[in-house]
């Protein structure tokens, strides 16, 4: 089939000869490696500036955006209102690293819009959250085993990188060097969406599992659902035998639902890890729960965690003014009607291409496989077509629609997309189908 779209390079020459300055001092150019474009071939673009749910590069090149930075950019690109919290936050300073009005705010914010959680501590990343939340599990529990799925990505603490997803999946390595082997003793991992292989764990580990932390709706593998009653059985399991049931919500919150996935599923977590929306594009994690595990925490308890920029206040005012704009349940309605418009056109234009392709969508959250059976864990994403998802990807992106530049990612919505975005996509979509 001939491609009738314009093929280009996936970068301009203002951003490879940029791209080539980086790579002399940056390790592969990038300060996160999906960033490379490794799995994609071709070079990244290098992002001027972004605009509601537009991205412009170095060579003036303009992407419709569905990455929106990994999901922070809710509201899209420099939402007016956030840029003036922020620049009104940062004329007040920058950081004090003394308690601040705004921490407490936003602390007060996520209790309300998230019942599980009765405390909350900020960090200033997704890792440091879930990596503090299992240290706190294992206070509080005074066990050491800690359970995790197959291409679930908790950030890249040393014993979460086992059978980790998102740019690991990409890299083809399910482990990463540098990591001692009695680093990840302690962690086990099983099949996401399998209960009977938890159950197996439970029966294996009885009494020493101290948690189980889990992507509600997993997005590091590419957009894998949580299949009817998975996440009670954990729960279950969790109870049954006093450990520990850890939500990692960092890209789940606020982006499923007002709130997170909890509330869609009817879950509730002993401990919820969140990050990115809560940020509104700023560096910021929380994680937080039960009062009486958080109790563990210094200066109440003996669990030490800390951070010198921990509740940073422009972070901090980002966060508040993004939760603020987004303004309850109602977006998430809203929102995820609109992103349904496209997944529809997407499917319709599979169809007529006779191209399979499974589409999914939690919120504002969706992601795409070209596979005949549908993905429910990493062994069936894995087993997806990634050669074609790569040439779709390519064409998108000549095309003017920026994806993730991996099948292992997610990919996201946000409310400054409009039907013009949405017809546009389709009609490179067309193009892009007929030619992978
Ligand atoms: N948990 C999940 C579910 C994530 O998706 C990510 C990042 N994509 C993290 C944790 C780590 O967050 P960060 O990159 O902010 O450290």
């Amino acid at each position: 089939m001939p491609v009738r779209y314009r093929s280009r390079s996936t970068a301009g020459p203002r951003s490879r000869a940029a791209f080539a300055r980086a790579r002399k001092l940056i390790p592969g150019g990038v300060n996160s490696p999906v960033r490379a474009f490794t799995r994609l071939g071709g070079q990244p673009p290098v992002m001027a500036r972004g605009t509601g749910a537009h991205l412009i590069d170095l060579d003036g090149r303009r992407y419709i955006d569905y990455v929106l930075s990994w999901g922070p950019l809710v509201l899209g690109h420099a939402h007016p209102a956030v840029v003036r919290a922020v620049t009104r936050a940062a004329k007040l300073g920058l950081s004090f690293g003394a308690p601040t009005v705004g921490e407490g705010e936003l602390a007060r914010v996520l209790c309300r819009a998230l019942p599980s959680i009765e405390r909350v501590r900020l960090v200033s990343s997704g890792t440091e959250a879930t990596m503090s939340a299992l240290r706190v599990a294992r206070a509080a529990t005074g066990r050491d085993v800690i359970v995790k799925f197959d291409g679930c990505y908790h950030g890249h603490a040393d014993h979460l990188l086992v059978a980790a997803g998102s740019g690991l999946a990409t890299q083809g390595t399910p482990d990463s060097s540098g990591v001692p082997a009695d680093f990840v003793r302690h962690t086990v991992s099983v099949p996401y969406n399998d209960p009977a292989a938890a159950e197996r764990v439970f029966a294996k580990h009885r009494g020493r599992i101290a948690a189980v932390i889990v992507e509600p709706v997993a997005g590091n593998m590419g957009l894998v659902l949580p299949r009817p009653g998975y996440l009670q059985t954990l729960r279950a399991l969790t109870t049954a035998q006093g450990s520990l049931l850890v939500f990692d919500e960092v890209m789940t919150g606020f982006r499923t639902a007002w709130g997170g996935y909890q509330r869609v599923c009817g879950v509730t977590p002993d401990l919820t890890c969140l990050g990115k929306v809560i940020g509104g594009g700023m560096p910021v994690g929380a994680y937080g729960g039960r009062a009486d595990v958080m109790a563990h925490l210094a200066p109440l308890g003996a669990c030490y965690q800390a951070g010198t920029l921990s509740g940073n206040p422009v972070s901090v005012a980002a966060g508040l003014a993004t939760l603020s704009a987004i303004g309850g349940r109602a977006f998430y309605a809203t929102q995820a009607t609109a992103l349904t418009t496209l997944l529809v056109g997407l499917r319709e234009l599979a169809v007529r291409h006779g191209v399979p392709m499974q589409l999914t969508q939690a919120g504002t959250m969706w992601g795409f496989f070209f596979s005949e059976r549908p993905v429910t864990d990493f062994a069936t994403a894995a087993a997806s077509d990634v050669e074609r998802w790569k040439r779709f990807a390519i064409a998108m992106l000549a095309q003017g629609v920026y994806l993730a530049p991996s099948p292992f990612e997610g990919a996201f919505w946000s409310s400054a997309h409009r039907p013009a975005d949405i017809r546009a996509t389709l009609r490179a979509a067309d193009l892009a189908l007929a030619a992978c």
